[in-house]
């Protein structure tokens, strides 16, 4: 298996480009920037509420708006009225309901002593889950891409490209498929994000539900499914 995972992850070291195309910005371990752009922890929070079935596209657009109002940082999230931020993040899909989750949770996080005390906390996946609106995905991502804290975030894309790649079936379920990954590859900051990277674009452009364009595919070298 180690042998498997090292050439997976030589491929996603390889797509540089690719993951470009698809929003994520291949950089340093701990930079931020890997989620599509952002330029600060704050940036990553509040982008993973509003993407959630919004296209990245628009949450690009509403983030430049944030920004401009100096509505980028969650201190200045959670002095604002949802009503006010609702306005703000038109376009973004369901922005009344996440305005007011936003809102929530930058107060929330405000009250344990912002990100970093966010951060420094003993229980933090356990803090993002209890928020509304916040899943295990939502909350995994906060923690790789704001945090810096090593938790594999699992998408569709992670279980349909890994089950094929690897040749097993661990079901469906969230738990199952971030043990058994967080088991198999190397617990580094860098890694991690580079493999969610990689398998969010690869998922989108090749690995489709049906008939996945094998053919065009980077990881149809190391690919069980490829070479049946
Ligand atoms: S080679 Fe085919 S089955 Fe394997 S990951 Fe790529 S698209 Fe999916």
């Amino acid at each position: 298996m180690r042998e498997v995972i090292e050439r997976i992850i030589d491929v996603f070291r390889g797509l540089g480009n690719e993951l470009r195309r698809t929003g994520w910005f291949v950089d340093g371990p701990e930079s931020t920037r890997w989620w599509g752009g952002a330029e600060s922890p704050d940036e990553v929070v509040i982008t993973a509420i509003l993407v959630q079935q919004t296209r990245w596209e628009v949450v690009g657009e509403v983030l430049g708006r944030l920004r401009v109002l100096d509505l980028n940082k969650i201190e200045r999230i959670a002095e604002t009225s949802p009503e006010a931020l609702a306005d703000i993040i038109k376009g973004v899909n369901y922005r009344f309901t996440k305005a007011v989750r936003l809102v929530k949770l930058a107060r929330n996080i405000v009250s344990v002593g912002g990100l970093e005390g966010l951060r420094s906390m003993s229980n933090v996946r356990d803090f993002l889950l209890n928020q509304d609106g916040v899943g295990e995905e939502t909350a995994d991502s906060i923690m790789l891409f704001a945090l810096n804290i090593p938790s594999l975030p699992i998408s569709q894309y992670t279980k349909r490209v890994f089950s094929r790649v690897l040749g097993i079936d661990l079901g469906n379920g969230y738990s199952s498929w971030k043990g058994f990954l967080e088991e198999v590859l190397p617990r580094d900051l860098y890694i991690y994000k580079l493999v969610h990277a990689s398998v969010v674009t690869i998922g989108k452009q090749y690995c489709l539900p049906q008939k996945p364009l094998c053919n065009q595919c980077p990881l149809r070298g190391v690919c069980k499914y490829a070479v049946r």
